[in-house]
């Protein structure tokens, strides 16, 4: 039996869903439709990394969608069922192991209770790691091309990085920008061949590799880069407007260090069902091991780990009075 004090109706939660990017939403798609009471706590617009993508192919049903439409259809198929947004960042989570019941702390010093926790909050950016990195973001670096691109219009700009995203992106901006400079730090790319080749047709791209980029040119706003040839070691100033850097990103696990469920390289760990080794706590999406990360997937780890926590919430339905 609970142990703690009834937390307050608004603030406690059977699950509650960190993370609003399509594998959350679909958690609390699923969880919802069991009738349960679901919360799910974003610090950023709802949607994750999908809602600053420009044009989707690979989703089944949908020959093509735009990233921010697909992204609000999920967001409100989710809210329709009464899953309860809230705006807040996650600061700590913490379990009372005899009472089942995990406390949630956001930055702004409000306090969720729940019976299931679901992390779904996706990775972070890579950054170049530069001089003057800080000084120059959004004066001429932009991680997102689709909210920044059209700032650039008929100007040169540079994207860096080989994998899915960097080619993806440079597609979206070459109908926008004057030139694209593609870099990236060796001959074979990780992105599909289906848009590397799409990106090779395009007159407006100028693939350069293998460079990398050794420094931000500019005064108050970046003006160009200095980049490198990693063969012949030649430096060159590129004269751009922007640089878009995709090299990948990082999990956004820093509020979990004091739960013991990361690897080294700070992604959850889960069994099958996308459970940790702590009982109803879930990690899902990007966040975690998995080796592919795409929308499908994403949506795949949402379902399963919502419909284990569906069976964990009824097999231990006695422990709670809620
Ligand atoms: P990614 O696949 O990890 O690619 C990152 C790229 O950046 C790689 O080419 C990497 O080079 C390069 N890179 C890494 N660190 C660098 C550094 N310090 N300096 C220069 N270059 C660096 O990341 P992503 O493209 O963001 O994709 C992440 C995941 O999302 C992937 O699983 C991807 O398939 C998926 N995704 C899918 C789609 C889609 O299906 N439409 C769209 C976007 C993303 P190396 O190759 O040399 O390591």
């Amino acid at each position: 039996m609970l142990k703690i004090n009834i937390p307050a109706e608004d603030k406690r939660f059977d699950v509650l869903i960190i993370g609003a990017g399509p594998a959350g939403l679909t958690a609390a798609i699923y969880a919802a439709r069991a009738d349960l009471k679901v919360g799910f706590l974003e610090g950023s617009t709802p949607g994750g990394k999908v809602t600053s993508t420009d044009q989707i192919e690979n989703y089944p049903g949908f020959q093509k969608v735009v990233g921010s439409d697909l992204a609000l259809n999920m967001f409100n198929q989710a809210t329709k069922l009464k899953a309860h947004y809230m705006y807040g960042w996650v600061d700590r989570i913490n379990k009372d192991e005899d009472a089942k019941i995990f406390s949630v702390h956001t930055k702004k010093n409000e306090t969720y209770f729940a019976k299931v926790v679901i992390i779904a909050t996706g990775m972070k950016e890579r950054t170049l790691g530069l001089e003057n990195e800080k000084k120059f973001e959004y004066k001429g670096i932009s991680y997102c091309a689709v909210c920044d691109g059209n700032l650039y219009a008929n100007q040169d700009v540079a994207v860096v990085g080989g994998g899915n995203s960097a080619i993806q992106e440079a597609l979206y901006l070459t109908k926008i920008v004057k030139k694209i400079y593609l870099i990236h730090r060796r001959e074979q790319f990780r992105a599909d061949a289906i848009m590397l080749d799409e990106i090779k047709s395009k007159s407006n791209v100028e693939m350069l590799v293998p460079y990398v980029v050794k420094a931000y040119v500019g005064d108050e706003k970046i003006t160009g880069i200095k980049i490198q040839n990693l063969e012949t070691n030649e430096e060159r100033i590129l004269n751009v407007a922007c640089i878009f850097p995709y090299i990948g990103f990082n999990p956004s696990t820093s509020f979990l260090s004091n739960l013991d469920i990361l690897n080294e390289q700070k992604q959850i760990i889960t069994n099958k069902n996308k459970k940790t080794k702590i009982d109803g706590l879930y990690g899902v999406g990007d966040v975690t091991e998995n080796d592919f990360r795409q929308i499908t997937t994403a949506n795949s780890d949402g379902t399963v780990a919502a419909l284990d926590a569906i069976d964990y919430i009824n097999k231990n339905a006695k422990s709670w009075s809620w």
